[in-house]
């Protein structure tokens, strides 16, 4: 039986996975959601004898019902193999009071490689079952680490051309350049002057535009989405979440069965919600600890039940969480709001229209296992700092957000579950705020040579994903203004 996935925002309108992963976003801005969360079918003995690429499959084939074995494990082992810097895919390293899932093994150095290299053969794949003619415009907005992620998976993927928005001021200096060296003839990376909810917000325009659609169509094109809001990007992540666990058990760890703590540095509320979905399968998960950088709009919704956009926007060293319109928070809200794409609307027209919402008391408590905090940026450098001094292991800057925000929870709850930190980035991404941490002195050098004093005092090797964008030349230099993204699309497909 296949498993239906359905719009936040219109319950008649249903996809299988492969349209769901071909469209993006429903329509209206609606997400799709499965109509259940499907329960894991193999004993957490067996899956903690299998390898990531295993237990990728066993988790995958429970949402992505329509596709076959063979489509699947060719997406699987196409996407997980060498272009990660280890066999592992993702490690797990206890360090301190917890363990780091490393999750930036991949080709751009982030967790958002978990998902994107699998995605672009995900798509590819859904575009034939679907009988698709239409050339795939992957539309982007990206806080620093979607986008090159995003570029890095589908650059020279024929059927698709792949379109990038960054705020052109809100990236650190690694990940600008590591977008504006992107090669490949189908790659497209634009400039905005304003903030990511600024180009999120655009992109959900041009996605919600029919009569853009009806263009595109004429001209043989259709968009789709590389962000969180695409169920091909949020599945794939549950998958590091069984990982953990199945890891956890097979090292001797845990107790099969015994709860764990997971603890997720959050701006779009996509891997959290990874996190959750893993719960819901019956990973033995308790609280999953949602951490905020002084953006604490989440912290604040986690605390009083009231979403509240209407505050400034503050630049952070952990840029990539930056946002204050977390979009997948709507999956959760709609599931709690009896998948009522109802109910669910008039909380989304009050965002819209006054910048605010405020939950159900029931909705709250069914969001009980949730628990929100966050670091100010003191805090993270101070974080960094303490791990550096007591073990030698450095941490990038949104990891350590989750550090701080796990350490608060300890000392507020006293719940000493093993737990489980996501460790989003490498320090050689956001090397300037990392170093700075742990030596205000550093700041007098430049990017480059940060890098290899990094490398000098971790001991871990710099990154290929550094080492090519040392030379290499600038090929993007298109900025425009928040209100021309479109026009900038139609520019770049000659329509
Ligand atoms: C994207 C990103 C996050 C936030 O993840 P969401 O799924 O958007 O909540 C955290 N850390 C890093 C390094 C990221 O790139």
């Amino acid at each position: 039986m296949n498993l239906i996935y359905r719009s936040t925002r219109n319950n008649e309108e249903t996809a299988t996975a492969s349209q769901a992963i071909l469209k993006g976003l429903a329509n209206k801005g609606g997400l799709f959601v499965p109509d259940q969360i499907p329960a894991m079918d193999v004993p957490m003995a067996e899956l903690a004898k299998m390898n990531y690429q295993q237990i990728a499959y066993e988790v995958m084939k429970l949402f992505f019902t329509d596709f076959t074995e063979e489509e699947l494990k060719h997406c699987i082992n196409s996407a997980y193999d060498k272009k990660f810097d280890t066999e592992n895919i993702a490690e797990l390293v206890k360090k301190g009071d917890a363990y780091f899932l490393e999750l930036f093994h991949g080709a751009t150095i982030a967790f958002k490689d978990m998902a994107l290299s699998i995605l672009p053969y995900l798509l590819t794949t859904s575009a034939k079952k679907n009988g698709v003619k239409n050339e795939i415009v992957i539309l982007t907005a990206t806080s620093g680490d979607t986008g090159k992620a995003a570029l890095a998976g589908f650059a020279d993927v024929p059927g698709t051309k792949i379109i990038v928005f960054y705020p052109k001021h809100g990236v650190s200096p690694i990940q600008e350049k590591q977008m504006v060296t992107q090669r490949g003839d189908n790659t497209f990376v634009i400039g905005i002057e304003g903030n990511f909810d600024d180009a999120q917000t655009g992109v959900k325009q041009m996605f919600s535009d029919p009569e853009l659609a009806k263009e595109l169509d004429a001209a043989g094109y259709q968009f789709s989405s590389a962000n969180s809001i695409n169920i091909g990007r949020l599945i794939p992540q549950v998958a590091y979440y069984v990982y953990s666990y199945a890891t956890l058990l097979g090292r001797g760890e845990i107790e099969d069965g015994e709860k764990i703590n997971v603890v997720v540095p959050t701006g779009n509320f996509g891997n959290i919600l990874a996190a959750s979905y893993a719960k819901q399968m019956g990973i033995p998960i308790d609280r999953l600890i949602c951490a905020s950088n002084d953006n604490k709009v989440l912290f604040d919704f986690f605390t009083t039940g009231c979403y509240d956009k209407n505050r400034q926007f503050i630049l952070t060293s952990s840029p990539s969480m930056d946002i204050l319109i977390s979009s997948n928070l709507e999956r959760l809200i709609y599931q709690t709001a009896d998948r009522d794409a109802e109910k669910n609307n008039a909380f989304m027209a009050d965002l819209g229209s006054k910048g605010s919402y405020q939950i159900t008391d029931s909705m709250k408590e069914q969001m009980a296992d949730f628990y929100g905090n966050y670091a100010s940026e003191a805090e993270v450098a101070a974080t960094i700092k303490k791990m550096y001094d007591a073990c030698g292991y450095i941490m990038d800057t949104h990891t350590a957000v989750a550090a701080n925000v796990y350490e608060k929870f300890l000392a507020d709850t006293k719940d000493n579950k093993k737990a489980v930190i996501a460790s989003t980035a490498s320090p050689y991404k956001f090397t300037r705020s990392v170093m700075n941490a742990i030596d205000p002195a550093y700041d007098k050098q430049t990017d480059f040579e940060l890098v290899d004093e990094l490398e000098r005092i971790s001991g871990v090797k710099v990154p290929q994903a550094i080492e090519d964008i040392r030379s290499a030349a600038i090929l993007h230099d298109t900025v425009c203004e928040t209100e021309d993204m479109c026009k900038e699309v139609k520019k770049i497909l000659g329509i």
